[in-house]
């Protein structure tokens, strides 16, 4: 008989690469996540953070989150559906939609799930589903749990997505869904033509804008607002794991979408609602992104250092035009070791192999924050250039 653990029993890719002295998961951080964590004692400039205006450590933010805590506990002990709506919730849905300039909003547990929600809610049977190759697993998840059909285009391949549009029936409802800044190449989805191709085809348009809001547009209101297209993007969804220092998610979009998605989405119903201090928190970082455009100032200036470093010193960075910068290093094992090495030399970055990218695009993963101060950037550059030398990469 076949024992349903057998393969975990196999699974020996961990302990290999931990006895080479290279594993670079799960590292325990012991501070905030700030600019600089320390890990096992030893301080690392921080350069593999989602908290691209460095909110996480914000005094109004933490603030907001002990407040929240006093006022309605911890946690909710159920679903938005029945006992877990607060009217803190609604204060955050009201202000997004505001701030995103649509009719609603929803809140769900994680980004995770909102796109599980959105994508398995509203493609049905007989509907499809249209994805640049890029996008984020969750969202190849959400297409996974609809009873629609998946198709894919080549990434930013407007032509391509022609084409697949074009081998689709005319009757059939269709949904194309992108990200709007891609979590590992930094590259910016061509929203306009995307419109254009979406209005053409019938098709509506989703943005998963987790990278983009808080980071572009001139209020920070993300890739839409980048090329002031909000009211042409049909769905935005967002998280609060990144730019908002917190944990949820969201989406934006007509109210009629929003209501449906309220009493149909299974993500939503059936999973407890976002806890109050993380509500609280995901709120204040709102309003300070809002009031405070210099601190996207700040993070626009060390994308620019870091980006500018990367490239005079030779090194591959492909095609971002985002605080999230790509560094290609091609191997596997090499992007561990590389990784590594940054560890010893004091600077953190995320290793990404396949299937987070394609086969012998293996790279290093940097993000940017707001609180970088100069220093930080140059220290990580100095590092970069020696350990790049090391390994040949430059
Ligand atoms: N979409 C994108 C593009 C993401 O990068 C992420 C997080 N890595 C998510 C969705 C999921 O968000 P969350 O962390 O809130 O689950």
């Amino acid at each position: 008989m076949k024992d349903l653990f057998e393969k975990c029993y196999k699974f020996r890719d961990p302990e290999i690469v931990k006895s080479m002295g290279i594993y670079p998961y799960f590292r325990p951080i012991s501070t905030e996540q700030g600019a600089a964590v320390i890990i096992d004692g030893k301080r690392l400039v921080m350069l593999g953070s989602n908290s691209y205006l460095g909110l996480t450590t914000h005094p109004r933010v933490k603030e907001a989150a002990k407040r929240a805590i006093e006022k309605y506990g911890t946690g909710c002990a159920g679903s938005r559906f029945l006992n877990g709506t607060l009217d803190l919730h609604l204060q955050l849905e009201e202000e997004l939609a505001d701030f995103l300039k649509k009719e609603a909003v929803l809140l769900f547990s994680t980004g995770f799930q909102t796109n599980l929600g959105i994508i398995s809610t509203l493609v049905g049977k007989g509907d499809y589903v249209i994805i640049d190759k890029s996008d984020h697993a969750s969202i190849v998840e959400g297409c996974r749990l609809s009873y629609g059909e998946i198709k894919r285009f080549r990434h930013n391949d407007m032509e391509h997505l022609r084409k697949v549009l074009d081998g689709l029936s005319g009757d059939s409802g269709k949904m194309i869904v992108v990200d709007g800044v891609y979590s590992m190449e930094g590259d910016i989805a061509p929203v306009p033509e995307l419109v254009r191709v979406a209005r053409e085809y019938g098709a509506r348009l989703m943005v998963d804008d987790a990278h983009g809001i808080g980071v572009l547009g001139k209020t920070g209101a993300g890739t839409a607002e980048h090329f002031g297209l909000e009211k042409e993007v049909d769905i935005i969804m967002g998280t609060f794991s990144k730019s908002f220092a917190s944990l949820g998610g969201f989406v934006a979009s007509e109210r009629p979408v929003i209501e449906y998605l309220k009493h149909k989405a299974r993500a939503l119903i059936f999973s407890a609602s976002i806890s109050p201090p993380n509500t609280a928190a995901a709120l204040e970082a709102l309003r300070i992104i809002r009031e405070e455009p210099e601190l996207r100032e700040r993070l626009w200036a060390n994308t620019r250092r870091l980006q500018e470093g990367l490239k005079a010193l030779g090194f591959d960075i492909g095609n971002t035009q985002t605080p999230v910068i790509p560094v290609y290093i091609g191997d596997d094992l090499k992007t561990f070791q590389i990784c590594r090495r940054l560890h010893e030399e004091g600077v953190f970055v995320n290793p990404v192999v396949p299937p987070g990218v394609p086969p012998g695009r293996a790279l290093l993963r940097l993000s940017v924050m707001a609180t970088h101060t100069f220093e930080h950037i140059d220290f990580a550059l100095d590092k970069l250039e020696k350990v790049g030398r090391e390994f040949g990469i430059i």
